[in-house]
């Protein structure tokens, strides 16, 4: 038995690796918001929630790069370095040109199809946005190269206004979605 070991204080094993996408201020997709300071205030906030349930959680921030090229392979770098159970990356969706009217919540995947759709469904619950759902997307270096199930969480649209309305009014309530579903996932 290894008991002793699992809940020796101190010895606790973080389970969740979680960074908002890019590098910098402006260096994602702009417009009613900004996709990089919002990914920041929500990845803080859920780790405050999981923090205060006793969830061991790493937060990965860039704060260096200078290239997306660069900020894929710090990122990519700095989460394979910890140890966890799930990869955790959060973007703000953009179109062309601003739109009144919602498009909602959609969560990209490589293999981890039950949470990305499980995350997406929890988004929408909690905020009103609609659910665009799991979407799987091989290609992306986040997915692709972090060596757990991971899953990239594209919240809302930065240039639809009903989007942002939602995503401001129900900040606390999708945080804490977040939190509940990674949570959840990790046992
Ligand atoms: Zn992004």
């Amino acid at each position: 038995m290894n008991l002793y070991i699992v809940h020796k204080p101190g010895r606790m094993i973080a389970m969740i690796t979680i960074s908002p996408g890019h590098w910098r201020e402006g260096s994602g997709a702009k417009d009613l918001i900004d996709e990089v300071v919002e990914a920041r205030r929500v990845v803080a906030r859920v780790v405050e929630i999981l923090k205060i349930q006793g969830v061991s959680v790493t937060q990965v921030q860039d704060d260096e790069s200078t290239s997306q090229l660069k900020n894929l392979s710090f990122l990519v770098r700095q989460h394979n370095k910890t140890r966890r159970k799930v990869d955790v990356s959060v973007h703000f969706n953009a179109i062309g040109g601003r739109i009144q009217q919602g498009i909602g919540t959609e969560v990209l995947f490589y293999d981890a199809v039950t949470l990305a759709t499980a995350m997406s469904k929890a988004i929408s619950h909690a905020s009103g946005l609609k659910n665009r759902g799991a979407k799987q997307r091989k290609e992306l270096t986040f997915l692709n190269a972090t060596t757990m199930p991971a899953i990239m969480i594209e919240l809302c649209f930065v240039n639809s206004v009903a989007d942002v309305n939602c995503y401001k009014q129900h900040f606390e309530a999708i945080c804490r979605a977040i939190a509940t579903t990674l949570a959840d996932f990790i046992g």
